[in-house]
């Protein structure tokens, strides 16, 4: 997989993408990740990206001409998504489609953004993190990427746990324990200690249920509610206090 970012803080970018799984998955070759400064088809003595908006108003807006520059020398793998707080919000669900494919590009805003005619033009759409502003497009890239990466084959050292975790079948992830038995006074539940592989199933299924119901009942909402069967789990084994 290849992933191209637009940047104007390039050794921000690197160093992210150096670091950690993803720094061994791109050495390794498993991702192809390349960082591209936007300052370097800027042109003038001071090679500025940025400029007033037109109609007036507080900041400074990123210019076409060098971002138009910039992407068109890269000739990057697309989609070429421009990181936005008015974009589709990035979920699970869009990192696996990500994950799913042969690249992505991401395009990293500054000051108050994008000259419209970068988003309207060059883009193939835009995506934000959350509903709340950055001061920059380089973070919100760090957690698609991170999102995506652990997605595809190679990355992770065990591909097994990325189905079983929090938003695979739009359940939040069952609670997980570690030795010792007993912390202070607060014990392991002794299902997971009985070795019964099906209860444990059971269990995890339940809670899994039960986390979602009472922390994000938008995603129980979303699969439909519950079937008569998970009912019965949660009264077996997550019955409500
Ligand atoms: N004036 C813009 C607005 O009101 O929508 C905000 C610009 S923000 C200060 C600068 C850059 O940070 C944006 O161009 C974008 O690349 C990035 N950014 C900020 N918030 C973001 C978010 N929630 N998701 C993705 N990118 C974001």
């Amino acid at each position: 997989m290849r992933v191209d970012v637009f940047s104007l803080f390039p050794d921000l970018v690197g160093a992210f993408l150096d670091a950690s799984l993803i720094g061994k998955a791109r050495a390794e070759g498993v991702l192809d990740l390349r960082v591209h400064d936007l300052r370097s088809h800027a042109s003038g003595v001071h090679r500025a990206v940025d400029d007033a908006p037109y109609g007036g108003g507080a900041g400074m807006v990123l210019m076409a001409e060098p971002v138009f520059a910039c992407v068109e020398a890269a000739a990057p793998p697309r989609p070429l998504l421009g990181l936005a707080p008015s974009g589709r919000v990035f979920d699970q669900g869009l990192a696996a489609e990500l994950a799913a494919g042969d690249g992505f590009s991401l395009l990293c805003g500054r000051y108050e953004g994008f000259d419209a005619r970068i988003t309207d033009n060059l883009v193939d759409g835009e995506l934000s993190i959350g509903d709340y502003v950055l001061a920059g497009g380089e973070v919100a890239a760090f957690v698609v990427i991170e999102a995506v990466a652990r997605l595809v084959p190679g990355v992770l050292g065990n591909q097994a746990s990325v189905d079983e975790e929090s938003f695979a079948d739009d359940l939040l992830e069952y609670p997980q324990y570690t030795r010792p038995p007993v912390f202070r006074h607060w014990p392991v539940p002794d299902v997971l200690r009985s070795g019964d592989h099906r209860a444990v199933a059971e269990w995890r299924r339940a809670q899994s249920l039960a986390r979602t119901q009472a922390r994000r009942p938008d995603l129980i909402e979303r699969r439909g509610g519950l079937t008569d069967e998970e009912k019965a789990l949660l009264e077996r084994w997550a019955p409500e206090e």
